[in-house]
């Protein structure tokens, strides 16, 4: 389910703290793959209001390699670097333009 109800929870949740794909899918009940959809509606809703997703990207634990110019806020699978795939999840908070 991904309504307008579970984009206003997680837009409550994100101006409090910062979490991860699958702490917003544990917290609002939505899978993890959900979640990704539901923020790109919410980065447009929020540039209508003047705030902003801000993105702390995934982070390869092999190598350190960082997807900050990732575009898609589905999970990487791989690292590109090394290959790996112990990848620390990228967080979510929202904040100021
Ligand atoms: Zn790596």
């Amino acid at each position: 389910m991904a309504d307008r109800s579970t984009r206003q929870q997680i837009m409550d949740l994100l101006s409090q703290e910062e979490m991860n794909a699958l702490e917003i899918s544990q917290a609002v009940g939505v899978s993890e793959k959900e979640v990704p959809l539901n923020l790109e509606h919410i980065i447009r809703t929020l540039g209508k209001e003047g705030k902003r997703l801000l993105i702390s990207p995934s982070i390869c634990l092999g190598c350190g390699y960082s997807f900050k110019d990732r575009k898609r806020l589905q999970r990487p699978g791989r690292c590109p670097s090394c290959k790996g795939s112990h990848i620390k999840m990228a967080t979510y908070r929202i904040g100021l333009k």
